[in-house]
């Protein structure tokens, strides 16, 4: 506490600074929070220096170098509370589909056969950068987490009820429901997928359920609390809040959803073959928190 006010740091890890722009995104109400909580480092926001100890450690971004896991030990010991805030810290995050190659292929990928890098020596970088570790951790891999709240970005709503629960010192719970129970285009009734339609090629009714149109949508295996922002907008949902309670792998799920609604007078094995990059759509926010994780990890380390 520093003057009556609990303090916080945000701490970034391998981030996009997205899960930050979520916070300040508080607008007005930031500085009704100003009132009780302190920010007291938030390198993405602020210039401070690290303080010895705080009430609340805010982590954002994925594990993907040794210097991240670092941090996140030495906070732990620093910080009352540790959250994971968005999708990279809770559940991999985009960052973790890496682990589908090794930190040598990727680097490779990067900075040798990109088709837009020129780099006749092969050189990768090396010298007083954080070095890569072979996989992308989440927190939960190496730490006690107190709260996690997931979402690429985590939606508004959900951070403003987190900190609403530190103040008043309430409970703080995620949704346990699916994104098809917020959804405007839920109707209710038994899904049934007569085709298979690929996203930004095939033509989309507004008005009707995309996964039953024939477009992935991850709504059934995806946990709520966005109000359903994507679909509102018109995309289907990729799936970014993780499996909601009670389903372990969001990928295995859903294509067992997928198993029980298609039309099999209807679709052929020729229209499955149109969802293109099934793991990269799949396991698009999760892949280093499935059920997988392990086996991908023995595979690629022979
Ligand atoms: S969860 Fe999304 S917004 Fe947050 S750091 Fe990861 S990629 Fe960025
Ligand atoms: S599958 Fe997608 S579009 Fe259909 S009800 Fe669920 S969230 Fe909405
Ligand atoms: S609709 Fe799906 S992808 Fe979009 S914000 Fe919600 S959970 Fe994330």
């Amino acid at each position: 506490m520093n003057n009556g006010k609990i303090t916080l740091a945000i701490i970034p890890l391998s981030t996009c600074a997205g899960c930050e722009n979520t916070i300040l995104d508080l607008e007005e109400k930031l500085f009704f929070l100003a009132d009780f909580i302190d920010i007291v480092y938030a390198p993405i926001i602020m210039d401070s220096k690290p303080p010895s100890s705080v009430d609340i450690a805010i982590f954002t971004g994925a594990i993907r170098t040794d210097e991240d896991e670092r941090k996140v030990k030495v906070w732990r010991k620093k910080c009352k509370i540790l959250v994971a805030l968005g999708s990279c810290a809770t559940l991999g995050g985009i960052p973790g589909l890496a682990n589908l190659t090794t930190v040598e292929d990727l680097l490779k990928q990067i900075y040798v056969n990109h088709p837009n890098v020129q780099n006749p020596r092969g050189t990768e970088p090396n010298l007083d950068i954080p070095k890569l570790v072979n996989q992308v951790k989440i927190l939960k891999d190496l730490v006690k987490v107190d709260y996690s709240i997931p979402g690429c970005p985590p939606p508004k709503k959900l951070v403003e009820k987190f900190f609403q629960a530190m103040i008043n010192g309430g409970e703080f719970k995620l949704p346990d429901k699916s994104v098809c129970d917020e959804c405007p285009l839920n109707t209710g009734k038994k899904k049934v997928m007569e085709k298979i339609k690929r996203w930004g090629i095939d033509p989309v009714d507004p008005n009707k359920c995309l996964l039953e149109q024939g477009f992935l949508c991850l709504g059934p295996v995806t946990r709520s609390g966005c109000e359903a922002r994507c679909i509102r907008a018109g995309y289907p949902c990729r799936g970014c809040m993780g499996p909601p309670k009670g389903i372990t792998d969001q990928a295995a799920d859903m294509i067992s959803v997928i198993g029980s609604i298609v039309s099999l007078d209807k679709i052929e094995v020729e229209d499955l073959m149109k969802i293109k990059d099934l793991s990269g759509s799949l396991y698009r926010f999760t892949l280093p928190s499935s059920t997988f994780k392990g086996k991908i990890r023995r595979k690629l380390n022979g």
